[in-house]
């Protein structure tokens, strides 16, 4: 343990995804010892995501406006929709360029152990979406491990039901793994090889 404020800054670190206490450790230290580490900057661009920084109303993305630049693109189909769990999925599948259509950010996955329901899920924009019949495919892109796919088959009943045509990734993503993790081939492969949802 440190004194005082130095304690502070790697607790807060600590309660970081991803970063346990050596990590914050570290951190702190750098931020301490670095004379050119630009503070000031950090500080502000911490305030400014905060401030800038929105959900899309259309598909949940985030934005700097009240639509994200794929949703205000006139070029992307708008008879294609990639439903996702994070915005985080978006950038790795934009990475491919193997869909040219939108998105749909979900916001998770179902998860009973975490207490994540449908109802927690941005699943009643989705279905307005699709509401006005111009949608051709919607196709699952949530990750392949089992929160995934049981939003999945849980998304497929339901679009099913309204006769809208599903499809899900082909297999040959890593089992288990987030959509993020996968390699822009295999994900790009994943894509073309989809196959509709009966
Ligand atoms: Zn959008």
């Amino acid at each position: 343990m440190y004194d005082g404020i130095v304690q502070d800054l790697i607790d807060e670190f600590g309660r970081l995804p991803g970063i346990g206490p050596k990590s914050a450790q570290r951190i702190a230290f750098h931020i301490l010892q670095t004379q050119n580490f630009d503070v000031s900057r950090l500080a502000e661009l911490l305030s400014e995501v905060r401030e800038k920084v929105r959900f899309c109303e259309v598909c949940g993305n985030i934005t700097e406006e009240t639509r994200c630049s794929i949703c205000r693109d006139p070029r992307r189909d708008q008879a294609l929709i990639c439903v996702v769990e994070e915005p985080k999925d978006v950038v790795a599948i934009e990475r491919t360029r193997q869909f040219r259509g939108l998105y749909h950010v979900l916001g998770g996955a179902i998860s009973p152990i975490d207490g994540v329901g449908p109802d927690d899920l941005s699943i009643p924009a989705l279905m307005r979406r699709l509401g006005d019949g111009e949608v051709k495919e919607v196709i699952l892109a949530t990750d392949p491990n089992l929160e995934g796919e049981a939003t999945a088959a849980y998304l497929s009943r339901l679009l099913t039901a309204i006769d809208v045509p599903v499809s899900r990734l082909a297999s040959g993503l890593p089992v288990g793994g987030d959509l993020e993790f996968a390699d822009e081939v295999t994900l790009g492969r994943a894509f073309e090889g989809r196959r509709q949802v009966e």
